[in-house]
């Protein structure tokens, strides 16, 4: 059997990105209207800074304005709270994102219902939760949604398809079920508590892996042709790079996988690339509905 195509997600990311900074440029020159995102970042958190930072660069490449609000470790809960509620009341600015993890004594529950849900370009917040499980229109977390926006170009329709998302988070597995589902996928949600879970992988035309231990899925999980989209990111050691290095591995034994699947995204350069330029899309949507315009991307989703 043939080895599977690679989804190559940096490239969906460049092309989404033109298409953002075309849009950016169109509001701009017909409206007057610059979309603006502002991140809040609390702690030292080196990933997180990493995020905050690649985040700010490509709003502002895209020809948005990017903020970065950096808070000590320490903030107290209330003070970060009173930041959102003068970043909700700030017409300037269209999105807000706070990044996560929080330090363990700030309430991640309480921040993210702080935040105004027209402006919550993470989707986190509950209304937008419960808006699109019901089918309206809200702001889609950006990993599911760069999920879904390759796996629509790789294979066309996904309505009837057997879709195994495993991992059941707030910020990918439910939310990647809720778009499968809506695309009139057979969703099956697994997670630690799943039996005979090999089997279930197995029975998956669309497997996506978002669990955060490093290639669990094996290549004899996998069903003949299916699409494996891995959102998994872990780093582990790399001794043939030398004493001390590292690597980034997904959810899935890559090498195993792409002898079985039909598509396959690598790690890095599948998942990752399509989170932030789902953000920045997220933004302009955001910029557009406040400003009473249509969100440019509504036919196409
Ligand atoms: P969480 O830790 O919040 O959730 C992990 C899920 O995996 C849980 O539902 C858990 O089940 C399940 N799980 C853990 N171990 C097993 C197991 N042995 N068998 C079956 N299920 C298991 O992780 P996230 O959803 O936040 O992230 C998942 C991965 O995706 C991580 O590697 C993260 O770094 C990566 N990620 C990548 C992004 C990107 O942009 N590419 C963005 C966000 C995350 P249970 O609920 O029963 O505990």
């Amino acid at each position: 059997m043939a080895e599977a195509q690679i989804i190559d997600g940096k490239a969906f990311a460049a092309r989404l990105r033109e298409k953002i900074a075309a849009c950016v440029a169109a509001l701009k020159r017909d409206h007057g209207l610059v979309p603006s995102l502002s991140v809040v970042l609390v702690g030292e958190d080196q990933a997180s800074q990493v995020y905050v930072r690649n985040k700010g660069r490509q709003t502002e490449e895209a020809g948005m304005i990017s903020a970065t609000h950096r808070l000590p470790a320490e903030t107290p809960e209330g003070e970060l709270l009173d930041l959102i509620g003068t970043l909700n009341g700030d017409e300037t600015i269209h999105g807000i994102l706070v990044q996560l993890p929080l330090p363990d004594r700030i309430d991640e529950a309480k921040v993210i219902a702080a935040i105004d849900p027209a402006k919550d370009v993470d989707g986190f917040h509950t209304t937008n939760v419960g808006r699109l499980w019901t089918g309206l229109d809200a702001p889609v977390p950006c990993t599911p949604q760069g999920c879904l926006l390759m796996l629509k170009e790789t294979l066309g329709e996904l309505k009837g398809k057997r879709a195994l998302v495993l991992g059941r988070s707030n910020i990918v597995g439910k939310p990647m079920a809720a778009l499968l589902l809506a695309e009139h996928c057979t969703v099956t949600i697994a997670h630690s508590r799943t039996e005979d879970l090999p089997e279930r992988c197995r029975e998956a035309d669309i497997l996506i892996a978002a669990v955060g231990r490093p290639e669990m899925v094996r290549g004899d999980w996998i069903k003949p042709g299916a699409a494996v989209i891995d959102v998994g990111i872990n780093r582990v050691e790399a001794p043939e790079k030398g004493d001390g290095k590292t690597r980034l591995v997904g959810d899935v034994a890559f090498d195993e996988a792409k002898r079985v699947a039909g598509f396959i995204t690598p790690v890095p350069g599948g998942v990752g690339p399509m989170t932030i330029a789902n953000l920045l899309r997220n933004t302009v949507i955001a910029a557009c509905r406040q400003n009473g315009l249509p969100d440019p991307w509504y036919k196409r989703r």
